[in-house]
């Protein structure tokens, strides 16, 4: 049988300011939504300096491969992988082997490493 990694990552990063154009263009295409409907969904977001979703729903074994297509107005080192449905925070549990942030129990990939 196939091996089933039922928990899902996203990958998060903060938008550089100054690059928040080139992120509304993104986004509106990955969400097919014009880019005032970007502007107003995600502007608080990214004039705050929260993070943004950039790859949602990946498994364990895509991490690598989608940490390495990090869009360019994503600031360098602030990229962070959570569990998806949580917002990465210190609110949340984080695992330093790993460096992913969970919600429950202990980190999945510590718990349950993919084969
Ligand atoms: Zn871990």
């Amino acid at each position: 049988m196939e091996f089933v990694d039922p928990v899902e990552f996203s990958v998060w990063g903060r938008v550089t300011p100054g690059k928040v154009g080139d992120f509304r263009k993104w986004i509106s295409n990955k969400l097919n939504i014009s880019l005032l409907a970007a502007h107003q969904l995600f502007g608080d977001v990214v004039k705050d300096g929260n993070l943004v979703e950039i790859h949602s729903e990946c498994s364990w074994s895509k991490i690598p491969a989608m940490l390495s297509c990090i869009p360019e107005f994503i600031e360098p080192g602030s990229v962070v992988v959570a569990t998806t449905g949580i917002y990465p925070s210190k609110k949340e549990k984080y695992c330093e082997i790993h460096n992913v942030y969970f919600r429950l129990g202990a980190c999945t990939v510590c718990t349950d490493p993919p084969a």
